[in-house]
C-alpha cells in the first residue's frame, strides 16, 4: 500500500481551485443563518454554481471541472465547513448525477451533464421510500412499460430525498416487470433518469429536522410519470446494481469532509482554551483538555489519511472497485466527527452549548452522517461479510450456524477491519513522509505511535504481537525506513509500537 502521489500539474491545478473555495466559504457563506433559516440563500447556491462546485467531477468535456476523485476530497475538506451545503453538493453530484455519469450512455451524458455541471439544472438520488430504507431491494414504486413500448410509467412514493423539493432531473429507481433467460417474468429495479417536466411529480413540505436544517430534503410522489424507454440508466432490470455502485462510489470523501470540520474546530477551540482561566491557569495548561485536543488531532489525520489513501486507490486505472474501502472510511469517519465535535463543545464548557457559537449546530449537523448514504449498521455488515468472503468459501459446510444472523460477532470483526484499514493508511502516509524528509514527519510518527498502540489495539483486544506481525506484512513492501525502526521480534519483546 505506498501511499498515493498527487502529481505536481494536479497540486497546482487544486491550489488554485482551493483558495477562491476557502474565500467563498470563509466570507460569503452564513451558517448560522442557514441554519435558522432552514434555507440557502440563492446568492450562497449562485456563488457555489460560480465557483463550479456543482460539476466538480463532471468531465470537462461536458462542462464540469472533472477533477480526479483526491481532487473532490480535497474540496470536501471546504464545502463541509457548512453541513447543509456540503449535503446539498453531494446529493447532486456524489449520488444525483453520478449515475449518468458511471453507468449513463453518451447520449444521456451528452443531454444531462452540461446542465448539471453548471448548477442550471439540480440533481436527487431517489431510493428511500416510506418502506424501504436500509432494505432498499424492497422498493415498492413502479415502472410499467406502455402498449406502444416506447415509455415507463412511473408511480410511487420516494421518502427522504435530499434537494427533493427542487430538483430538475432525479435519477429514480422502481420495479420494472422483465422476462428473465428460462422465459419467467420477474420483479426487477431499473434506474431512470426523471426530469421533473415530464409531470406528475409532485413534492412534499421540507422535513423539519434536527440538523443540516438548510438542505432540501422532501418526500417525492411519482403518478403516471411518463418517462421515454432512451431514459433507462444502464439494463432495465440492471438498477440495484446502479444504486449500490453510486452509493459505494460516494462514500470515501466522508474522511476528508470530517477531518475539514475537525481542524476547524481545533482552530476555534484552542482561541478559548488558552484564552479562558480557571483555577488561575489557562484551560489549555489541564491534562485532561489537552486530551481532548490529541482526540481531534489522531481522528482528523486518521480520517485524512484514510480518505486519501482510498480517492488515491479509486483514481488507479481501470476504476478498482475501493466499496469495501470506502465503506469503512464511512463508518470511521461519521463515528469520530461525532466524538470530536463532543469534544470541542465540551471545551467551552456552559458557552458551548448555546447558539452563540458554532458547536452545538456541529454538533447536530453531523449527526446524519451514521445514519444516510448506508446505516453504519448496514456498513458493518457488509464490511464484515464481504471482508470475509474467502473465509466464507472455505469455511461452507464446515461450520453450523448462519453468518449472517451473528450481528454482534459480525461487528467486532467489522471493527477490527476499519482499525486495521485504518492502521494501514496512517502507516502508508507516515512511511511515506518518513521516507522522503516531509516536514512535520516526526508529527506524525507520534500520531502513528499512539494510534497504533492506545487507540487501535485497545479496541482491538487483540494480542500486540499479531498486530504487529500484520503491520509489519503490511508496511515492509514499502517503508524500509519504518523497517529499520520498528522491528517486529523487538516489538514483540517490548510490547510497544513505540519506534523510539
Ligand atoms: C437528512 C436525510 C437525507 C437523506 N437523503 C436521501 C436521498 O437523497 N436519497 C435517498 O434515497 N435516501 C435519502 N435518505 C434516506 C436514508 O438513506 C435512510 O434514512 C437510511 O438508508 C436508513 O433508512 P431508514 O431511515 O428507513 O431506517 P431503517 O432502515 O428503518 O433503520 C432503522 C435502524 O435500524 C437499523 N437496521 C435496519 N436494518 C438492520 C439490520 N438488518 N441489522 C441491524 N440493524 C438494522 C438501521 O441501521 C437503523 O439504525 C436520507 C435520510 C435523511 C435522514
Amino acid at each position: 500500500f505506498p501511499y498515493p502521489e498527487i502529481s505536481k500539474e494536479e497540486l497546482e491545478e487544486l491550489n488554485q481551485l482551493v483558495q477562491p473555495v476557502e474565500k467563498f466559504f470563509n466570507e460569503d457563506v452564513d451558517s448560522k443563518k442557514i441554519d435558522h433559516e432552514a434555507v440557502i440563500p440563492p446568492e450562497t447556491l449562485n456563488g457555489l454554481k460560480e465557483l463550479g462546485l456543482f460539476g466538480i467531477q463532471v468531465p470537462e468535456e461536458y462542462g464540469g471541472l472533472g477533477l480526479s476523485n483526491t481532487m473532490y476530497a480535497r474540496l470536501g475538506e471546504i464545502t463541509s465547513l457548512d453541513g447543509a451545503i456540503a449535503v446539498t453538493l453531494a446529493a447532486h453530484q456524489a449520488i444525483g448525477l453520478k449515475g449518468i455519469l458511471i453507468a449513463g450512455n453518451d447520449a444521456q451524458k451528452a443531454k444531462y451533464l452540461p446542465k448539471l455541471a453548471t448548477g442550471e439544472h439540480i440533481a436527487a438520488f431517489c431510493l428511500t421510500e416510506p418502506g424501504s430504507g436500509s432494505d432498499a431491494a424492497s422498493i415498492q414504486t413502479r415502472a410499467t412499460l406502455t402498449e406502444d413500448g416506447k415509455h415507463f410509467l412511473l408511480n410511487g412514493s420516494k421518502f427522504w430525498i435530499s434537494n427533493g423539493g427542487w430538483a430538475d432531473i432525479m435519477t429514480v429507481f422502481a420495479r420494472t416487470e422483465v422476462v428473465d433467460k428460462d422465459g419467467q417474468k420477474k420483479d426487477k429495479i431499473t434506474a431512470f433518469i426523471v426530469e421533473r417536466a415530464f409531470g406528475g411529480v409532485t413534492s412534499g413540505k421540507p422535513e423539519d429536522k434536527l440538523g443540516i436544517r438548510g438542505s432540501n430534503t422532501c418526500e417525492i410522489t411519482f403518478e403516471d410519470t411518463k418517462v421515454p424507454i432512451e431514459n433507462v440508466i444502464g439494463e432495465v432490470g440492471g438498477g440495484f446494481k446502479v444504486a449500490m455502485n453510486i452509493l459505494n462510489n460516494g462514500r470515501f470523501s466522508m474522511g476528508s469532509a470530517g477531518a475539514g470540520m475537525i481542524k476547524r474546530l481545533i482552530e476555534l477551540t484552542s482561541e478559548y482554551a488558552g484564552t479562558r482561566k480557571q483555577f488561575n491557569r489557562s484551560l489549555s495548561d489541564f491534562g485532561m483538555i489537552q486530551d481532548k485536543f490529541a482526540t481531534m488531532a489522531l481522528n482528523a489525520f486518521v480520517m485524512e489519511s484514510m480518505a486519501y489513501l482510498t480517492a488515491g486507490m479509486m483514481d488507479r486505472p481501470g476504476v478498482p472497485d475501493c466499496s469495501l474501502e470506502a465503506a469503512m472510511v464511512k463508518v470511521f469517519s461519521s463515528e469520530g466527527s461525532w466524538i470530536c465535535v463532543s469534544e470541542a463543545l465540551q471545551v467551552l464548557g456552559g458557552l458551548g452549548f448555546t447558539k452563540n457559537y458554532p458547536y452545538e449546530r456541529y454538533l447536530r449537523d453531523c449527526r446524519i452522517l451514521q445514519i444516510f448514504e448506508g446505516t453504519n449498521e448496514i456498513l458493518r455488515m457488509y464490511i464484515a461479510l464481504t471482508g470475509m468472503q474467502y473465509a466464507g468459501k472455505i469455511l461452507t459446510g464446515k461450520i453450523k450456524y448462519t453468518i449472517v444472523d451473528e450481528q454482534l460477532v459480525l461487528k467486532k470483526v467489522a471493527d477490527v477491519l476499519i482499525n486495521l484499514y485504518a492502521m494501514t493508511a496512517v502507516l502508508s502516509r507516515t512511511s511515506r513522509s518518513i521516507s522522503i524528509g516531509l516536514r512535520n514527519h516526526d508529527h506524525e510518527n507520534i500520531i502513528l505511535c499512539i494510534w497504533c498502540n492506545e487507540t487501535c489495539l485497545c479496541g482491538l483486544k487483540l494480542k500486540k504481537h499479531i498486530i504487529f506481525h500484520i503491520l509489519y506484512i503490511i508496511v515492509s513492501p514499502l517503508c524500509p525506513a519504518f523497517l529499520k525502526r520498528v522491528e517486529p521480534a523487538k516489538l514483540m519483546l517490548r510490547g510497544s509500537a513505540g519506534p523510539n
